[in-house]
């Protein structure tokens, strides 16, 4: 039986994609070849990578002349690295927002870079909040913020108006709610939470922010070598951009995301009314920083935890368990998580209600 899973990533993808991505497996495209045996030269990758290039601009109502799409190794974390590689001059300066766990690994990086200055945390209530009326300062290299807290279960609803680059980790929101995208100089996403499997992150970047750092890069990490090569400097995660480009294809068929944002809208309304209405449960975050992609709550009383876990596992509801820094549960609402699955929690959690 196919589980309802809440999974904060990797995570939950559309059925379509696992089913066409399978067929590829075995044989992509009636070629009489795998997608896991062609060469990433091939005509037939090329068209996909190029595809999905222009998909990714496409959903995010981005100007091609002006941004580029990249898809790259290494993982979200690789762009902690990576951005002040480019962005940031020799003993330069840039400024960070800290609202979680990811927001302090990029702030750690860019460290052994030059010079950060964080502008906001909320590390002092253990990041149930994200930090606001802070000011960006102008005499930096860039801005760096993160859209969605996937531990704790926060997400940004405004960013701030700042005259330098703004850079966003966007690894666990994008493609889930429109923003005015133009507005962002640089946005990575580890692909393994709304947009693929685990292999590949995707890069957008505004072109002509590049080229100022007087930094020698090494080439493999460097955005201008890799935008000339096409996204293929080194062979790429061949089967990860793939199905991404699948992932994307739904999305689009789906309305793109505005019509996802609805839906995705009406999940957290759901879970989270159940959250505040339920007298066993507290959600962990303030009401209006709190994410629509991972809600984190807690159980009033621990001792309801082993009845409340059982009747998950029976119900089919996988990957709720909350991180280890926050405790209690976390549901992630990706994309491709159908309210049928936030109906069954809901009524789970109904269900002990009336149990205890
Ligand atoms: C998961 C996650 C990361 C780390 O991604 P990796 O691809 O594992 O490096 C970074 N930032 C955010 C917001 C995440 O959710």
């Amino acid at each position: 039986m196919k589980k309802h899973n809440y999974s904060a990533g990797p995570c939950i993808l559309a059925q379509e994609v696992f089913e066409k991505a399978a067929q590829a497996v075995l044989d992509y495209n009636n070629s009489g070849l795998s997608i896991l045996e062609i060469s990433h030269r091939s005509k037939d990758f090329v068209a996909i990578i190029e595809q999905a290039r222009a998909l990714v601009l496409e959903l995010l109502k981005l100007d091609p002349k002006e941004y580029t799409a990249l898809f790259l190794s290494g993982g979200a974390s690789h762009q902690f690295m990576m951005v002040p590689y480019n962005l940031m001059q020799t003993s330069g300066k840039a400024a960070y927002l800290d609202s979680g766990t990811w927001a302090n690994g990029a702030i750690k990086e860019a460290a052994f870079f030059g010079e950060t200055v964080v502008v906001g945390s909320s590390k002092d209530q253990n990041y149930n909040y994200i930090p606001k009326g802070y000011t960006v300062p102008e005499a930096v290299d860039y801005f760096h913020c993160t859209s969605n807290n996937t531990i704790y279960g926060t997400q940004m609803k405004e960013f701030p108006a700042a005259k330098v680059p703004v850079v966003c980790d966007m690894s666990s929101d994008i493609f889930s709610r429109v923003l005015d995208f133009s507005k962002f100089d640089l946005i990575y996403a580890g692909a393994q939470k709304n947009l693929g499997p685990a292999g590949t992150t995707l890069v957008v970047i505004k072109n002509r922010i590049l080229g100022k750092s007087t930094r020698a890069i090494p080439s493999i990490l460097d955005y201008e070598k890799q935008i000339k090569a096409q996204s293929m400097y080194n062979t790429p995660a061949v089967f990860a951009i793939y199905t991404s480009l699948l992932t994307l294809q739904w999305l689009k068929k789906q309305g793109g995301i505005a019509a996802i944002e609805k839906i995705n809208n009406q999940k957290a309304e759901l879970l989270y009314h159940e959250i505040d209405r339920n007298p066993l449960f507290e959600g962990t975050v303030r009401p209006e920083d709190r994410s629509t992609m991972n809600a984190t709550f807690l159980l009033r009383n621990m001792a309801h935890a082993p009845i409340f876990e059982a009747l998950c596992e029976a119900a089919g509801i996988s990957g709720i368990k909350g991180h280890r820094s926050v405790g209690g549960y976390r549901a992630s609402m990706y994309n491709a998580l159908p309210i049928a699955s936030v109906l069954v929690l809901v009524a789970v959690m109904q269900e002990l209600e009336s149990k205890v």
